[in-house]
């Protein structure tokens, strides 16, 4: 394919920031792990990504898992009852993008609440909780996702957030935090992560986006969760061997990559300037971190804006029938950027 792209003939890649690959650091951090058999409790490098992400979260304790969808399925499936309803909104990764996990993995069911961006207030989950009453389906545990990964990368309001988890304690529920993008809501905010350990009962981040590895995501919660969190870990065959190479990535990834994130976030905003000038880009959603969704208007469709970036050896997602998706990332350098937005300057 023929491409003005001067990068060694490689695509600029915003389809996701799960398109990372290892650089050396994080290779030779690989190389040096120590391991041993995770199932047994003997991986050293496991057992230190585990105490370190407690640590930085001020949970008790915390459990490797292969990837995010399993750490939130592991920990819906421990803070439900078959039968149990789900509270989250309806743009929620949980319900929407894990394959109807809920329901296979656990025989709950959700309850879509239409917030804004992804984001659902306090009073919504107050209307939401069903009474005592055999008809309905108990109403167990609420799921919040921050950043919102289809609100476009939204930091969720943390007063809002606390409000959530009053009713939450009111009401005896259960209240978990899909934090696949959390390292970036923390930088963009510059919030002390120990105040999201001690709002919500489990916390689950990836280390496959922005934080640049390979694999993995973490589970946090009490001792008790995690205990229990361990056994359907094993039940879901998520119970790995020298997983240590990969949990390696992990820890070099908390002492290496978590500041850099601003990075992603001003490239994010300034494709978003480039992208503003075109009069054939409509809505955007506003960009708070590393995601832009945005709308393309006129001749152009999803599909053909992201056909044509292609050709200018730029990839970018049509994520509906009206909507472009672009994440920015680790392996995005500032020259991509550049690159980028002179093509997109060059477009009528
Ligand atoms: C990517 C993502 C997940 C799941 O992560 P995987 O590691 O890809 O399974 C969960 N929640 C949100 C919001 C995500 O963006």
């Amino acid at each position: 394919m023929l491409s003005r792209c001067k990068f060694f003939n490689k695509m600029i890649d915003f389809r996701s920031d799960t398109f990372t690959r290892p650089g050396p650091g994080m290779l030779q951090a690989m190389l040096q792990a120590e391991t041993g058999d995770d199932v047994f409790g003997e991986d050293p490098s496991i057992n230190k990504l585990e105490a370190m992400m407690a640590d930085y979260f001020g949970k008790a304790a915390a459990l490797y898992c292969p990837s995010g969808t399993m750490s939130n399925q592991i920990a819906i499936k421990v803070h439900t009852l078959p039968g149990d309803e789900v509270v989250c909104s309806n743009l929620a990764h949980v319900y929407i993008y894990e394959g109807g996990g809920i329901a296979f993995n656990s025989g709950a069911q959700v309850h879509p609440v239409i917030g804004d961006r992804g984001m659902i207030r306090a009073a919504q989950v107050e209307a939401a909780i069903n009474p005592d009453d055999v008809h309905k389906a108990r109403t167990s545990l609420v799921c919040l996702e921050n950043t919102s990964n289809r609100g476009g990368g939204c930091c969720y309001d943390w007063e809002e957030m606390v409000k959530i988890g009053d009713v939450c304690k009111q009401h005896g529920l259960s209240l978990h935090l899909d934090g696949a993008r959390l390292f970036n809501a923390l930088v963009a905010t510059g919030q002390d992560p120990k105040t999201y350990g001690q709002l919500f009962d489990s916390i689950s981040v990836c280390l496959n986006k922005g934080m640049g590895c390979p694999m993995g995501s973490v589970l946090m919660g009490s001792e008790a969760f995690i205990k229990s969190a361990r056994r359907i870990r094993k039940k879901f065959g998520g119970g790995l061997r020298q997983a240590g190479y990969m949990a390696a990535t992990g820890i070099y990834a908390m002492e290496n990559n978590i500041a850099r994130l601003a990075e992603d976030h001003l490239h994010a905003k300034q494709l978003a300037q480039a992208l503003l000038e075109k009069s054939f880009v409509g809505h955007m959603l506003p960009v708070e971190t590393n995601i832009l969704i945005f709308e393309v208007t006129g001749d152009w469709t999803p599909q053909l804006f992201a056909d044509y970036m292609k050709k200018e050896g730029v990839l970018v997602m049509a994520i509906s029938t009206t909507q472009v998706r672009i994440v920015t990332h680790l392996d995005v350098t500032a020259d991509m950027i550049a690159t980028t937005c002179d093509i997109i300057a060059g477009m009528a």
